[in-house]
């Protein structure tokens, strides 16, 4: 069976590994001129099962209106004349109840679950290495105040399931003794030792060489123009060629649109309309000048609302939120300052041990749904098309899980979870059958 798959990030290739497993052919589309050179970058490289929270909660528009427009903010929200980005807002102000909080959480840790299985089972089986750590996340606070609510926010989790410990100051330093160095007071922290980091990026990468070596096309280097449907069926994608310009219609028995933020455009010709909107987001990697003093288990830092990440000898620092539309922009005043922030923040946190000198800053757009759940599933308008998009804050973590769910999806099963695929998927028919139809 031949399926084309739009996107080579964490999700598109993620998707095509286990396409492949089941034996289907498999071209890979990406206008990059190799996987993972967009959103799956440079993030905060953490497989975050149990510090799954949506931002959606309702504490969350009082938090925003706090920090509405101040440059420095952990989220950042410039209101645009554009439709796309006033329907986000409004749909998430409606996942502002603790209800729907607490439906999106279960929906959440659901997918993580599943998805750290297949992560796991995944690297056992390919020997991939990606700097990946296996030493939980450290979730500290600098107030008592902010600590209180962290050790609410784990009794929450914990009626989910998860296991998220509470920490005292002693046990904080004892789980991360690069902490000792920080002259602020840590009052406390909470702890999930299940959860994990790596390199998304190396991950990506790696997994698609070895798409490519079970047999994958890759057409780096291509823009994905549109969809021809005919009658209820995709026909072939417009793409292009960013070398010679040349266009061509690409046909396929199966389609998967894993394009992050840029999905919603491409299907809404077909009348299908998905609610992922960008949020901008920054990261910094340093090299460590004094490795053996940096922190080795990732952090998350309350007071700014930054992940903390050691990836070998370097250092990855990565958070804030900018609801500013697609501006990839990093030479602003503003990009400066949220990215010279985190910077700064490392330093008041492990005062001399990264190399200030070289700093590399990155940004990217987390493909963002108002519930923080993705789109997995069959369009609502095609039926060989399907949809792995809207990862947000947790594409990473939910990057295994959701390639392979999709996989059985396409196959007519249904993966083992207790989750709300999007489109008639209960019914699907196997994608074998829709071939021969
Ligand atoms: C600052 C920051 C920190 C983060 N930290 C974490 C973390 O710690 N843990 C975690 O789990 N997640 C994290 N995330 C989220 C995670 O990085 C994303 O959810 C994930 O990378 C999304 O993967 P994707 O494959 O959907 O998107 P992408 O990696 O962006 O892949 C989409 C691909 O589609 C291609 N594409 C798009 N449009 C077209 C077109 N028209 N033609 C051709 N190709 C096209 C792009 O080139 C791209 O390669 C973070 C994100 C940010 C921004």
């Amino acid at each position: 069976m031949k399926v084309v798959v739009l996107g080579a990030g964490i999700i598109g290739i993620s998707t095509a590994w286990y396409l492949l497993e089941q034996g289907h052919e498999v071209t890979v589309v990406d206008r990059q001129d190799d996987a993972a050179l967009e959103t799956s970058f440079a993030n905060g490289a953490q497989i975050s099962v149990c510090f799954c929270e949506p931002w959606a909660n309702a504490g969350a528009p009082f938090k925003v209106a706090k920090w509405l427009l101040r440059d420095d903010s952990p989220l950042l929200f410039r209101p645009r004349l554009d439709p796309a980005q006033w329907r986000w807002g409004l749909s998430f102000l409606t996942q502002c109840t603790t209800a729907a909080f607490e439906r999106n959480v279960e929906s959440l840790v659901q997918l993580g679950r599943y998805s750290h299985a297949s992560l796991k089972a995944l690297v056992n089986e390919t020997g991939i290495e990606y700097d990946r750590i296996e030493r939980g996340i450290l979730h500290f606070f600098s107030s008592q105040e902010d600590f209180d609510n962290g050790v609410a926010a784990a009794e929450i989790m914990r009626s989910h399931g998860v296991d998220r410990r509470v920490l005292d100051h002693d046990q904080v330093l004892e789980i991360e003794p690069a902490l000792a160095g920080f002259q602020g007071r840590v009052y406390g922290g909470t702890y999930t030792p299940s959860d994990e980091s790596g390199d998304a990026r190396v991950f990506t990468q790696k997994l698609a060489r070895l798409c490519a070596e079970r047999g994958a096309t890759f057409l780096y280097g291509h823009d994905v123009l549109g969809l021809e449907r005919q009658g209820q069926s995709i026909s072939s994608v417009q793409i292009r060629s960013r070398a010679t310009g040349r266009a061509e219609a690409l046909k396929a028995d199966a389609f998967v649109t894993a394009m992050a933020s840029y999905t919603p455009a491409l299907l809404k010709p077909l009348g299908e309309f998905l609610n992922i909107y960008p949020a901008k987001g920054y990261s910094a990697t340093l090299k460590l000048k004094k490795p053996e003093a940096a922190s080795v288990v990732s952090l998350l830092d309350d007071t700014r609302k930054i992940a903390i990440s050691r990836l070998g000898d370097s250092i990855r620092i990565a958070g804030t939120a900018e609801l500013s539309g697609f501006d990839l922009n990093l030479n602003s005043a503003t990009a400066k300052v949220r990215c010279d922030a985190l910077v700064r923040r490392y330093e008041e946190l492990f005062p001399g041990v990264a190399d200030l000198s070289e700093r590399n800053y990155w940004t990217g757009l987390r493909p963002s749904t108002p519930t923080n759940i993705p789109y997995i599933g069959r369009s609502k308008k095609a039926s060989n098309l399907w949809i792995n998009a809207g990862h947000g804050t947790l594409g990473w973590t939910h990057g295994a899980g959701s390639g392979r769910a999709l996989a059985e999806l396409m196959a007519g099963r249904r993966p083992e979870m207790d989750f709300g695929f999007y489109g008639d998927v209960q019914t699907a028919a196997p994608i074998r059958s829709m071939a021969t139809a």
